[in-house]
């Protein structure tokens, strides 16, 4: 038995989304910027797509970018509005619970000459809008605060501190990786002028997503070389990959609230059996979080340890963000929390979704018991052995 808690890393592609996708590797393969026929068909099948994801996020269809993904929306928001907004102002205010697609840029901005606030987070991964209010500056050009967080789900005050930044003429990008398609995203109630989001988080392809750019937002393009998306993003559009991210969304959004109930329901019961084990804590917010995060911390046992014990056994959980997972540095989201450091290096990831079943969440927390008390057993042999 193979069991997949790791839909936070990715998610299969849906079998229905495949198949839309298929005829654009085969009959439809003009290059969207071509003028023959060919091309229109191609462009067609975009047009069609922005359509689907501007009505799902709120927006006008010309205010959606796609991009290769999530890493380039966030990327391109950091760094393109820092240099578009350059002559106003050289500083930025980021969390310090985002993604590393956030974190780096900032970091490379910082190492160019600009200042970067990182905003600090409660205990339980939550940004206050209070320290958002104190960090704003006259030459603050963008605050950037993700939706949810990715390694332990908390959800931030995204309206509330957008609505503060605004009031300041300071622009406002959220990552919605996490969201989009789960729960609602609307760039307007949101109040935001950059939203980032992936359509392999939501059971679309890898090496697809969309930045969301607000009509008259100042930003400059990262990549050059083609008149590609009105100027904003050069190179031949991804057309099956598009047409991909647009029919799970839609998939994805027809099913939202039954699925959203679904494996809500199934993480309580995941998480019921996980608290139950001794010593066990969940980290991240108690209620503000993502409907299908557990994030959970086992006294004396090191998130490493019990993963590789898991997979052993068939179940493949996470340490929290893949790109950190298999280096032994602890999570910067956990460690900005301020939790102690054993229960930072003992937290395990677990994430549901479309094909959960209450049978793999059982036999998940059967595995779970087990490996974390032959991991403590054999850690109490190792210290009883140093001693004699
Ligand atoms: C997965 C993820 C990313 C990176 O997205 P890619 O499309 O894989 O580049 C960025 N931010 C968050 C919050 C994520 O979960």
């Amino acid at each position: 038995m193979r069991i997949y808690l790791d839909y936070a890393a990715t998610t299969p592609t849906d079998p229905r989304v495949l198949d839309a996708m298929r005829p654009y590797f085969g009959e439809v393969f003009g290059n969207a910027s071509s003028l023959h026929v060919f091309g229109q068909e191609a462009r067609a099948a975009v047009d069609r797509a922005r359509r689907v994801l501007a009505q799902a996020l709120g927006c006008q269809p010309s205010e959606v970018v796609f991009t290769s993904g999530a890493t380039e929306s966030d990327n391109w928001a950091l760094v393109g509005t820092a240099l578009a907004c350059e002559a106003r102002g050289r500083h930025v205010v980021v969390s310090s619970v985002e993604h590393k697609a956030v974190l780096e840029p900032a970091r490379f901005l910082a190492s160019r000459g600009f200042a970067v606030t990182l905003l600090p987070v409660d205990r339980f991964g939550q940004v206050d809008p209070d320290d958002v209010r104190r960090a704003l500056r006259d030459d603050t050009v963008l605050l950037s605060v993700m939706h949810a967080n990715n390694e332990v789900g908390t959800l931030q005050p995204v309206a509330e501190v957008a609505r503060i930044a605004r009031e300041r003429g300071v622009l406002v990008h959220t990552d919605a990786t996490q969201t989009f398609g789960a729960l609602p995203v609307d760039v307007d109630a949101l109040g935001v002028d950059l939203l980032s989001a992936s359509a392999h988080k939501r059971y679309g392809p890898k090496g697809v997503g969309l930045l969301y750019v607000r009509r008259g937002t100042r930003i400059e393009p990262l990549l050059r070389g083609g008149a590609h998306e009105r100027g904003r993003r050069a190179g031949t559009e991804n057309v099956p990959g598009i047409v991909g991210f647009a029919r799970a969304v839609e998939l994805a959004l027809a099913e939202r609230e039954a699925e959203q109930a679904r494996v809500g329901a199934l993480r309580d019961r995941l998480l019921a059996g996980l608290l139950a084990i001794e010593g066990a804590v969940l980290n991240g917010h108690p209620t503000a979080r993502l409907p299908n995060n557990a994030n959970v911390s086992f006294e004396g046992v090191s998130s490493e340890a019990l993963l590789l014990s898991l997979d052993l056994r068939g179940l493949a959980a996470s340490s929290g963000s893949a790109c950190t997972a298999g280096s032994l540095e602890p999570s910067h989201v956990l460690a900005a929390m301020g939790l102690p450091r054993e229960q930072v290096e003992g937290a395990v990831r677990f994430t549901l979704g479309r094909w959960t079943t209450e049978q793999e969440v059982d036999a998940a927390v059967e595995m779970v018991r087990e490996a974390v008390g032959e991991l403590r057993a054999a850690s109490g042999r190792r210290k009883f052995r140093v001693r004699s």
